[in-house]
């Protein structure tokens, strides 16, 4: 048994484990594979186990790797985007997870338009209020929602929140709640075309917690695939 094998195994058991925690249904949960810096052979190996969805977060990585890998899988899009690069995505992701300015935005909304698609996306939002992230303010999110709702080629399917990293991931439970209660809270407003149904929470360190506080995409990158090496690029 490869090591990816074993990894999954575990954190499908912990997936499982955290679903029965909150009397949940496990088909509620999607795991996405986050295999940033890591091979084709990689993402092969969880293919052959079984995983279809899968997490980049840089664009070039995501042109070559759709590029090679042909088989039909859903990408996301995970990563802090750049309005220049938006334009490659169309066609090749599912779903952006990191939409939080409304340059951003309209740019997505153009692209996805000329390539006659709708671009699903979530909000990012910094919940922690940590410096060094991206993301909206909880404050600024239902504005932000509002005004992208009126793009016809665009659509908010939730939230996402990188949570601070952590040996305690009982620390961010807190982080969880708030973004659960702000999608609660957005949809409440009933804006036109928005009825988000999406959190994606939840890494390597805190998903169960994240599972137990309402994640629907949980990004799990180091558990499957191990540390990740950045020197050689
Ligand atoms: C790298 C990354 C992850 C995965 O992180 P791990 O701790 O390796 O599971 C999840 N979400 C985003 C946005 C990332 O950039």
């Amino acid at each position: 048994m490869s090591y990816i094998e074993e990894n999954l195994k575990e954190v499908e058991q912990k997936i499982q484990a955290a679903c029965d925690r909150a009397g949940r249904d496990r088909s509620e949960v999607k795991l996405i594979c986050v295999s940033k810096t890591k091979p084709v052979s990689d993402i092969r190996e969880a293919m052959r186990l079984g995983q279809d969805t899968f997490g980049e977060n840089k664009v070039q990585e995501i042109k070559d790797k759709t590029t090679e890998i042909t088989e039909p899988l859903h990408w996301h899009m995970i990563g802090h985007l750049q309005t220049n690069k938006v334009k490659y995505l169309p066609g090749r992701v599912d779903m952006i997870h990191s939409v939080d300015n409304a340059g951003l935005a309209a740019e997505i909304e153009k692209q996805a338009a000329k390539a006659d698609i709708v671009m699903d996306v979530l909000c990012e939002v910094n919940v922690a209020q940590e410096e060094s992230k991206f993301g909206l303010t909880v404050e600024q999110t239902p504005d932000f929602v509002k005004e992208i709702s009126k793009y016809p080629h665009v659509r908010v399917r939730g939230l996402m929140t990188i949570a601070p990293y952590t040996d305690d991931p009982e620390s961010n439970r807190g982080y969880f709640k708030t973004l659960k209660q702000l999608m609660l809270d957005i949809n409440a407003m009933n804006i036109p075309n928005v009825n988000m149904d999406t959190l994606s929470m939840g890494m390597t360190g805190d998903y169960e917690v994240a599972i137990e506080e309402g994640a629907t995409f949980v990004r799990v990158g180091t558990g499957i695939f191990g540390e990740r090496d950045y020197s050689k690029k």
